[in-house]
């Protein structure tokens, strides 16, 4: 594995449609604002949306004389793979699991990242053979972030993801509990949709923290529907705010493993 990338996260969840991918997107967004180097590999083969929500849908992946792959430049700090840069918009892939195998290695090994502080790797969800392949070609991932909504349908399904990264040796870096409540623009309560606690509950039982809770808000879906991470296009409001202690807490959390890396050497 290339060894000019510093740290690598896989972004997970149980179950589809719980915000996965806003995450990875927004986290990606939030470390480069912060003056890192990022990379994001989208490996939801099935269902690429990453490359909508950074507004690089339209571009195609460009291959060098070397058949090396340079990334698509999304900002200054932040370059991305998704298959969604290979294939027309609307055409499914339709592939068995040695050829998801085969591209998840090229993502990561064949594509031209030069120096990175963070790679993350945005899964599909469960625990089929895409996050399988992504840890066994990385290898020495860092950790996993693990995305759910607050109700049990969803921090069961998170649990088993957990367990599936814990199983392989890897690490759960924390949770991030999304769509946590809605802010009622009226009177500015706070209103929760899907119940209250299930992130939290999730990362006790876990022996890890979480990470932050996303509220519910129709804006990041617009925007991300017109390629705008939220962490970018809502400056100043409690969006930004979320994006910004999830990058500080990953900032965070790698930095101490790193330090008592050097003190067990
Ligand atoms: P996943 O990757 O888990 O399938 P996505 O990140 O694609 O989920 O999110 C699914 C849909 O929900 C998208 O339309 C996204 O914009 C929307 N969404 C995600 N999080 C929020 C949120 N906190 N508030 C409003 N809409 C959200």
């Amino acid at each position: 594995m290339n060894n000019q990338i510093k740290h690598k996260i896989m972004v997970l969840s149980g179950k589809g449609g719980v915000g996965k991918s806003t995450v990875s997107v927004n986290l990606a967004t939030a470390l480069a604002e912060e003056g890192f180097k990022v990379g994001l590999i989208d490996i939801d083969i099935h269902g690429p949306n990453v490359a909508n929500m950074l507004g690089i849908g339209d571009k195609k992946l460009e291959a060098t004389p070397k058949q090396t792959i340079l990334p698509i430049k999304v900002y200054p700090n932040l370059s991305a793979v998704s298959i969604a840069n290979l294939v027309e918009r609307s055409q499914p892939v339709i592939w068995r699991g040695p050829l998801k195998q085969k591209m998840i290695e090229q993502f990561v090994n064949d594509v031209e990242w030069g120096e990175l502080d963070y790679l993350l790797v945005d899964s599909p969800p469960g625990t089929g053979d895409e996050p399988l392949s992504a840890l066994q070609v990385i290898g020495d991932m860092d950790g996993a972030i693990i995305v759910t909504t607050p109700q049990g349908v969803s921090t069961m399904d998170a649990m088993r993801s957990a367990v599936f990264i814990q199983k392989l040796n890897s690490k759960v870096l924390g949770i991030v509990e999304n769509m946590s409540y809605f802010v009622c623009p009226n009177c500015g309560q706070r209103i929760y949709l899907f119940g209250e606690g299930g992130g939290e509950a999730l990362a006790k039982e876990l022996g890890t923290q979480l990470i932050t809770r996303i509220p519910q808000n129709p804006e990041l879906m617009r925007l991300s529907e017109d390629g705008k991470p939220a962490a970018l296009y809502m400056r100043g409001t409690e969006m930004e705010a979320v994006f910004k202690e999830m990058a500080g807490y990953v900032i965070n959390q790698l930095k101490n493993k790193k330090e008592s890396n050097q003190e067990d050497a």
